[in-house]
């Protein structure tokens, strides 16, 4: 296997290239691709930067480009719903484009001329994200974000959650805005800006992907502040244990090939 890293911003995946072996850097598109061995796998790790386009781009590049057999976006998020709170992780079951809205000529959500408003993620890979997530919290967590930080951001006993994620265009920072969005979308756990659009790729080249998220943020109007502390001081914790986990775990037991061939 060979796995494609995304993240929208460096802090996300802060470590993650400094821990290759044998990197080997190229540009292209405007986005600098890493390519190397990462614990017990071959991967490449890129930043997409911010938006849906951009994370189509890097994704379908990733593939194309570059080989990748799967694909892993990891970064932060807003809470999607009030059962989860900053600190928790997310790992997306299916992903949605909250601001794909084609009605009346097609139904809110549905991408035109693909039948689908959700696009689901590999289920092997997700499973196997989830264990690293929940190892993460369970034997890495007191080690990596210290006292002090786990205070400042009342980080007491971050849970996993599986869940719909929603991508768009913006940065939510409106509870109303949230609220209306949530009760459109049954199942929301998260917000953000790029995954369901590397879910739409991954789908239509038939390439498995899996999501993960830390929330940075309620999505309110305090989420611009609490997304900036977070991403400066503990995101970048968050998303090079649980990748670490992750490629150490497909080393050692790699993924099955799939018996589907959808997008091929
Ligand atoms: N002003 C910031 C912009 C960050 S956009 C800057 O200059 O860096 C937020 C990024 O984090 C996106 O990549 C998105 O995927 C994620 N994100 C975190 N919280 C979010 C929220 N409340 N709404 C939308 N995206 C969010």
């Amino acid at each position: 296997m060979r796995l494609g890293i995304i993240s929208a911003l460096l802090e996300e995946q802060a470590g993650l290239v400094e821990a290759m072996r044998g990197a080997a850097r190229v540009t292209h598109g405007m986005r600098e691709y890493v390519a190397g061995q990462l614990w017990e796998i071959d991967a490449v790790c890129v930043l997409s930067r911010i938006g849906k386009v951009a994370a189509a781009m890097t994704a379908t590049t990733l593939v194309e480009k570059f080989g990748v057999t799967h694909i892993l976006f990891t970064g932060v998020a807003g809470a999607g719903d009030k059962t989860v709170n900053v600190g928790d992780i997310v790992i997306a079951e299916s992903l949605v484009q909250h601001d794909m809205d084609a009605s009346p000529l097609f139904p809110r959500f549905e991408v035109p001329l693909t039948g689908r408003t959700h696009f689901p993620p590999d289920q092997p890979l997700s499973m196997r994200l989830s264990q690293a997530a929940h190892d993460f919290l369970e034997l890495d967590f007191l080690d990596a974000i210290s006292e002090g930080e786990r205070q400042t951001f009342r980080l007491a006993q971050p849970r996993v959650h599986r869940g719909l994620v929603a991508s768009g265009d913006q940065f939510l920072n409106d509870v109303d805005r949230l609220d209306a969005l949530n009760g459109a979308l049954p199942g929301l756990v998260a917000v953000e800006m790029e995954g369901a659009a590397v879910a739409q790729v991954c789908h239509e080249l038939g390439v498995p992907c899996a999501v993960i998220r830390a929330i940075s943020d309620n999505a309110n109007e305090h989420a611009a502040t609490d997304f900036m502390r977070f991403v400066k001081s503990v995101a970048a914790q968050y998303a090079f244990h649980i990748t670490r986990r992750l490629c150490r775990d497909l080393g050692q037991a790699p993924l099955q090939p799939r018996s589907d061939s959808a997008g091929t």
